[in-house]
């Protein structure tokens, strides 16, 4: 296929790589021309601006650092849409805005091209070896007829709904990664301080459920998906004396633990909901209750 790439940076640069190893025919653009030096050495050709790379292109792809520069590199002057020919497809790789990808989807389909938002995960590693997750949202139809040539940047993708899906998936997965960070940091700091080494803390945890997935694997798909908080696999009341203890132990060595705490305290109120004999899981009830929605599987 002919595909417009534009934004060679640290994951487009070598996600753009492994579209012409994929035998794509690419056309090239960066606001830093050299960053396109691998690719012209690889046969790729040089546009002068996004609209010259999008006139020439059957998929135009961007890997851009935020909403602002995809905004503009794609309504912009000499932008995507100035030059994209209807009937292609524009796809965009970046970490952006639901709502900015809104915008660019009505704007394009005025003149009959098609918009996904793809952004991808798994760092500058996964771009190289081609293994990201990509994300995609828009219509099914386009995505269908894209999800070959997205397989050469990512052996993981996946359709996530209409327009601006793709986005919300992604920007959940780093809210969870990024926060998840903060909960280990806690753990470890604790652990260390208390006397265990790190690399003990590393093998206790990799090969307990934490650590083994049981999270993503069991109790997503086959407790909460199914709302099954009443069959008790680990009741929420040993939860809560878990990480009471561990708390107490926080506070014996000094080790401040600002998210443990939250966590202690939304178990302290499931256990004041009377919820002490239900599975351990029940206080993501709370949650759901406090943000007005449920997370309950849609494919039965
Ligand atoms: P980067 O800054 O390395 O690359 C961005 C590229 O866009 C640069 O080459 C820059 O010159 C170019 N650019 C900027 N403005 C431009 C414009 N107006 N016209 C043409 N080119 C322009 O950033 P990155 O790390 O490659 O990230 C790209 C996107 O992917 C971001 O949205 C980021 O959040 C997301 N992302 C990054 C990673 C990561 O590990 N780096 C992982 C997943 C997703």
């Amino acid at each position: 296929m002919r595909v417009g790439f534009i934004g060679l940076g640290n994951m487009g640069g070598p996600m753009a790589l492994n579209l012409i190893k994929a035998g794509h025919a690419l056309v090239v653009h960066d606001v830093r021309p050299a960053a396109a030096k691998p690719h012209l050495e690889r046969g790729a050709k040089w546009a002068e601006s996004p609209k010259a790379a999008a006139r020439e292109s059957e998929l135009i792809l961007t890997s851009l650092p935020g909403p602002t520069e995809v905004e503009a590199v794609a309504l912009g002057t000499d932008g995507i849409l100035a030059g994209a020919v209807p009937g292609s497809v524009y796809a965009d790789l970046s970490t952006g805005s639901p709502t900015v990808m809104r915008k660019i989807h009505a704007a394009f389909k005025a003149k009959g091209v098609h918009v996904l938002d793809a952004p991808v995960s798994g760092g500058v590693w996964g771009a190289q070896r081609g293994t990201l997750q990509v994300m995609v949202g828009g219509e099914e139809s386009i995505y269908r007829e894209v999800k070959a040539v997205l397989q050469a940047v990512g052996d993981k993708v996946g359709y996530m709904g209409p327009i601006g899906a793709g986005t919300i998936a992604k920007l959940v997965h780093n809210m969870v990664s990024i926060a998840t960070r903060a909960v280990v940091a806690e753990g470890f700091t604790l652990g260390v301080k208390a006397g265990v080494t790190p690399e003990a803390l590393l093998e206790a945890i990799r090969g307990a459920s934490f650590g083994q997935g049981l999270m993503l694997s069991q109790m997503l798909p086959n407790v909460i998906f199914k709302g099954d908080f009443d069959t008790v696999r680990f009741a929420l009341k040993l939860a809560r004396k878990d990480i009471g203890l561990a708390t107490a132990l926080a506070r014996e060595y000094d080790v401040p633990m600002p998210m443990a705490a939250v966590a202690e305290q939304i178990m302290v109120e499931a256990l004041a909901r009377g919820w002490g004999d239900k599975d351990s899981t029940a206080p993501w009830l709370l949650q759901e209750e406090a943000a007005g929605v449920r997370v309950r599987e849609t494919k039965t």
